[in-house]
């Protein structure tokens, strides 16, 4: 497919498609598919492939089990992966390979791609890849975008695209506000089933984009924005495929016709489930979420703060407000630089030179927006209704004005189309997809974060900060830090931005990663989550007593997965059959991804 044809084609839309748009923002999506391909200069792949095989089989016994896993699960669910490498855009991404690939797209790439549509045929996928030691990869939706999108992290691996076939709601219990979903199940999905059903007592949690899958964000610990924003702790239950084949429930799903699989996460005995999550042990295929009641009425904030050193104040302040539930909801304090690139305009309509964009011209550009010029910017939620909501603002207020300078902003000042609203819209349990427009900063604009976790402390904020900020500034990349504020800790998410056709700035983007991680990790910080790229080298930093962690990860990896054919390495965990050769990705090992043969 050529750049024009991709270009030209339709933004899919739901229900048509499990993976597709709701019709509310069709018209958004379709605008901002334009904006990314006029932006788009890397020329269209061609070359027709050879498919990759993994290492570890021949070439001939290779393409034999393909045609037997055909016999099984149909021809058309079993697709070598032969043709070019289509990028596409997140709501039209590939499930062959990372469309924002750091390394070359050769690198994460899959051999086939399988399309199971019960728990049994992923049970039998997982049995054949066991008989033939071929490495398998699960992925939900497959747009883990920053974080590795939809590739495998072992080249050549069979992709387990689960959500094309598995993608129905199994239930949307209304008076025990729950859900139990397939992973082909998007936040825009759910969302417009529970409208349809006329549950308007009924809200979800939904990350910046609602494309992903339930599932897929959960067990990757991701995050929204409504008080129900740990993803992973608002989960109750699941189904698991096991690497050898089983299938579990966990909780109270193991205990024949029980009604509580949904409503007590726990069951009895050990709590299996944390296992399952940003691991490599097991295909989650069904998967129980609480719902939020509606709060009956809600009231979006936004403030800034003019100074880069109002952030450790203002974290300070925070910290108590967002423990006590003053601060309800998982609030986003950006930098103005982000704030900028939101609005979806190039980098290169402000400047064109090399090395970050300086604060002037940041600044410069701030203050002709509507929201005005600032440093940071607090964007935040009030739930309740209008007499419950006032006490907390008013506490707000007075609190976040203690900051000299700091601006309450009329959202009724701001055009409809502001940042600020689809911040609000998110906070809401609305899935949007506006967050997508500042990776039109650089052509090409592929993103990667960086994402340390630490307590809601000034002193920390600034720690981090300082450190993303000159290591950015050795490689001249631009410095887009948001602290994503929890209960009791904060996420900084970086995210960098880069044109990934230019190996020059995917290689500085890389090198500074590298560089952040470590440098993080000797002032005593952790990444919360990754990119396939980085697991390794973060998995090494949580060293503790001679990597004690690691040594039981890989236990549990032995005995659950004695063949080691379900994703290996990832979060760095590698199966015996890996282990020693070399498989791991460090500096030190640059942009290779494989290493040197497997166990027979
Ligand atoms: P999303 O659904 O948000 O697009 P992905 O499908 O890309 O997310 O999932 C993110 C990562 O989590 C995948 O790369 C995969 O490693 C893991 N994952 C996703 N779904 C499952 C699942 N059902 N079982 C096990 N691991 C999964």
């Amino acid at each position: 497919m050529g750049v024009q044809e991709e270009a030209s084609s339709v933004v899919p839309v739901l229900p048509a498609k499990h993976s597709g748009i709701p019709q509310y923002l069709f018209e958004k999506a379709t605008a901002a598919k334009k904006t990314i391909f006029k932006g788009r200069t890397k020329p269209a792949k061609q070359r027709q492939r050879v498919p990759v095989v993994p290492q570890g089989i021949e070439r001939d016994a290779f393409i034999a089990a393909l045609e037997e896993l055909g016999g099984q699960l149909g021809k058309e669910n079993v697709e070598v992966n032969d043709k070019p490498l289509v990028d596409g855009w997140y709501m039209e991404h590939p499930n062959t390979h990372d469309m924002m690939t750091i390394l070359d797209e050769e690198e994460f790439v899959a051999s086939a791609v399988v399309y199971p549509s019960t728990t049994e045929e992923v049970q039998s996928i997982v049995q054949w890849a066991n008989k033939h030691k071929i490495p398998i990869f699960p992925i939900s939706m497959g747009r883990n975008l920053g974080y590795g999108g939809a590739a495998p992290r072992v080249r050549g691996s069979v992709v387990i695209d689960l959500g094309r076939r598995m993608n129905r709601i199994l239930d949307i219990n209304p008076e025990d506000y729950t859900c139990l979903v397939e992973p082909g199940v998007s936040y825009y999905g759910l969302y417009e089933a529970i409208k349809e059903r006329g549950y308007d007592h009924l809200w979800i949690d939904v990350p910046d984009l609602g494309g992903g899958s339930v599932i897929g964000n959960a067990v990757d610990r991701g995050v929204g924005y409504t008080p129900y924003g740990d993803h992973w702790a608002c989960h109750s239950g699941l189904e698991v495929v096991l690497p050898t084949g089983e299938v579990i429930r966990t909780g109270m799903g193991a205990l024949p016709g029980n009604n509580t699989w949904q409503t007590f996460p726990y069951g009895f005995g050990p709590f299996s489930d944390g296992i399952f999550s940003q691991s490599n042990y097991g295909i989650v295929t069904k998967m129980g979420m609480t719902l939020m009641p509606n709060p009956g009425g809600y009231e979006g904030f936004m403030y800034t703060f003019p100074k880069e050193e109002d952030l450790a104040p203002l974290i300070d302040i925070i910290r108590p407000l967002r423990i006590s539930m003053i601060l309800e909801n998982v609030a986003q304090l950006r930098h103005v630089t982000q704030s900028v690139a939101a609005r979806g305009i190039p980098r290169s309509k402000f400047y064109s030179g090399s090395g970050p964009i300086p604060m002037d011209i940041v600044h410069k550009a701030a203050a002709e927006q509507p929201v005005g010029d600032h440093s940071w910017g607090y964007y935040g939620m009030c739930y309740g209704p209008e007499h419950i909501r006032k006490h907390k603002l008013a506490i707000i207020d007075a609190e976040f004005k203690k900051i000299p300078g700091a601006r309450k902003i009329d959202p009724k000042s701001l055009p409809e189309d502001e940042y600020y609203f689809a911040r609000e819209r998110v906070a809401a349990g609305i899935p949007d997809i506006h967050e997508l427009r500042w990776v039109n900063w650089t052509p090409n604009g592929a993103h990667i974060a960086f994402s340390p976790v630490s307590p809601i402390r000034g002193t920390d904020a600034t720690a981090l900060n300082d450190l993303g900020r000159r290591i950015h500034d050795k490689y001249g990349i631009d410095f887009f830090p948001a602290f994503i504020v929890g209960l009791r800790e904060m996420h900084l998410i970086v995210e960098i931005v880069f044109d990934r056709d230019d190996p020059e700035r995917k290689k500085a983007a890389l090198d500074c990663l590298r560089d952040l991680v470590e440098e993080a990790a000797k002032l005593g910080y952790g990444e919360y989550r990754t990119h396939l790229v980085l697991m390794d080298q973060v998995a090494g930093t949580y060293n503790w007593n001679d990597s004690a962690l690691m040594k039981f990860n890989e236990k549990l990896k032995d005995a659950l997965d004695p063949n080691g054919i379900l994703a290996p390495g990832r979060c760095g965990i590698w199966p015996k059959r890996y282990r020693n050769r070399g498989w791991e990705m460090t500096r030190e090992s640059g942009v290779k991804s494989e290493g040197n043969g497997v166990e027979p």
